[in-house]
């Protein structure tokens, strides 16, 4: 199929409409105005609408965005709580205790719960009064390089209007050549441009690769008389059930407007247990005596599911190439400390913002000028804040008691600990094989679900509002199916059928005595657990030509 494909140059391309993206288009918009010049600014989102693919409820630390937007609660920032009250319990089998100390990084004074997807539309409305043009729906296929091979010129779009044996549609549109001096990438975790641009640059470390959580999120309305609405709190996090100490992760419940809750269970992609299904987790999470109390009477009116790039400061990939730029999750810029990253992704777009002008101002985007970003991000507070939780990420993945060995040693020698630096291990290689006896338990019946307030996966997807078009390529390219059908079936029990929160991976039996693979992608929620946990690398995630979750109200 040859395609003409029609050009848009521009001077600053960001791929990517999440909070990084859009403080950094502001932040150029801002020196645009101020040094009087003439830039071309866009900003492709692969979401319907900005914000459409920003899950649940968060609680943003205002430091970025004060030093963004001095005024931001003047210009109408959607603030859903002002104020964090903290609550932090350890949850056991049947009970919870108030835990006894809790470090000053985990607490949240002075933070805001925010909606994300709220917020990152308020955001990009400002950038688009500033003069960005942004382009929602549009998804980057592929990266576009200059005549040396290397030097990134921009991004072509997804072509759509493509049917599933990849023949044009009458509603056929040929992807646009994006052009720009600087390409801004803030895909957010597990970028499918990005992997690309690592082949062909190599911008990971084999010995620190970035490591992953997935949070399943909800918003939940109670009602009006809720004990828990009624209580000073609004954050509350917890760690240990259902996840115990073998396995990193915890849950939360945040106070949004009205009668809403976000609430939700982040699971390390690092665990080990085959038959572990987070989405289950969450479930019994729910419905673990002291959450249920709080979210008694509720009803879910949204779903989603969402990785973080949580390995932190140690797993930061290289943040510039001759015409390109990083920001974001995409950076690893989260701290796992806090499990905050939206302040140090804005941070990051910013500062990467200020090293596009002042490159563009010298006529030279290679990356020897460009790596004032690297620098501008070592001399910044996201330094500051994220090099002392180096090892973090490492110590909360030991099993047991160990993690808090670790975790007190860091925190009494500057993150430093027993080991500086603790070995990062990527998280696809960590699953065991699954217990020949285990096979059957694939087929227990999930923690009780009521179709309200404990919803099953099918009616999560629906609450996520995901939608794509049935008619187009698959977008989960499958390296070697017998790999599925026979090797992972045997030795783990294929987990991407419990991992996946979409419930997009199904063995069949079809027919009987056939053991096939049969993939649902229009469920595809777009968190990227697949190609992250699947242990026999051997799935990859590309973007659709549109659609995906649509989160509204978290
Ligand atoms: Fe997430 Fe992959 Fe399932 Fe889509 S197919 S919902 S990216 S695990």
């Amino acid at each position: 199929m040859t395609t003409q494909h029609e050009e848009m140059p521009l001077d600053v391309l960001f791929v990517g409409g999440g909070p990084a993206n859009l403080a950094g288009a502001i932040r150029l918009m801002q020196l645009v105005q101020e040094k009087n010049l003439e830039i071309e600014v866009g900003l492709i989102e692969k979401g319907d609408a900005i914000g459409a693919h920003c899950l649940s409820g968060a609680i943003v630390d205002p430091r970025a965005l004060a030093e963004l937007l001095p005024d931001y609660r003047q210009k109408g920032c959607p603030l859903e709580q002002e104020r964090c009250t903290d609550q932090f319990r350890f949850l056991t089998v049947g009970g919870s205790f108030s835990m006894p100390y809790t470090p000053p990084y985990m607490h949240n004074a002075g933070c805001h719960v925010i909606s994300l997807s709220r917020f990152c539309r308020w955001l990009a409305e400002i950038a688009e009064e500033m003069g960005v043009m942004i382009f929602p729906g549009f998804a980057g296929g592929e990266i576009l390089y200059g005549e040396d091979g290397r030097t990134v010129t921009g991004v072509r779009t997804v072509d759509k209007g493509v049917d599933r044996n990849g023949e044009k549609k009458s509603n056929f549109e040929p992807g646009v050549d994006l052009t720009a001096r600087v390409t801004i990438f803030g895909e957010g975790p597990k970028g499918s441009l990005l992997r690309e641009l690592h082949r062909k640059l190599g911008l990971f470390s084999d010995n620190a690769p970035q490591t992953f959580e997935t949070a399943v999120k909800e918003v939940i309305e109670l009602p009006a008389d809720s004990a828990f609405l009624a209580s000073d709190t609004t954050v509350v996090h917890t760690l240990g059930y259902p996840l115990g100490l073998a396995t990193k992760g915890g849950g939360f419940l945040y106070r949004m407007q009205g009668n809403r809750i976000a609430c939700g269970l982040v699971v390390g992609l690092d665990y080990r247990d085959s038959m572990l299904e987070p989405y289950r987790a969450f479930l019994q999470y729910k419905h673990h005596p002291f959450i249920a109390d709080m979210i008694q009477g509720g009803k879910v009116i949204q779903q989603g599911a969402k990785t973080l790039s949580s390995g932190g400061y140690l797993t930061m990939p290289r943040l510039a190439v001759d015409g390109a730029l990083i920001v974001g999750d995409s950076a690893s810029m989260l701290n796992p400390q806090r499990l905050k990253g939206i302040h140090t992704a804005m941070k990051s777009g910013m500062l990467a913002a200020e090293a596009t002008v002042s490159a563009i101002e010298k006529d030279d985007t290679s990356e020897k000028i460009l790596a004032q970003y690297p620098a501008s991000v070592s001399r910044s507070w996201i330094h500051a804040e994220n090099y002392p939780a180096r090892n973090f990420s490492q110590a909360l993945s030991k099993p047991g008691l160990a993690k808090f060995i670790h975790i007190a040693a860091q925190h009494l020698t500057g993150g430093r600990g027993f080991k500086d630096p603790m070995p990062i291990e990527a998280d696809w290689p960590t699953l065991k094989p699954m217990p020949a006896d285990k096979r059957d338990a694939q087929a227990a019946t999930p923690p009780g679900v009521d179709g309200t307030l404990y919803v099953d996966k099918l009616t999560g997807v629906y609450l996520s509002g995901t939608q794509h078009e049935e008619d187009q390529p698959c977008h989960l390219a499958i390296g070697d199916l017998r790999i599925c059908e026979e090797k992972c079936y045997e030795k783990y029990g294929n987990p991407c059928t419990r991992f996946c929160p979409g419930s997009v991976y199904e063995i069949i039996d079809d027919p009987p005595g056939n053991r096939q693979l049969k993939l649902n992608p229009s469920n595809c929620l777009h968190c990227k657990t697949c190609e992250i946990k699947d242990p026999y690398q051997n799935i990859i995630w590309n973007c659709p030509e549109g659609g995906g979750p649509n989160y509204t109200v978290g």
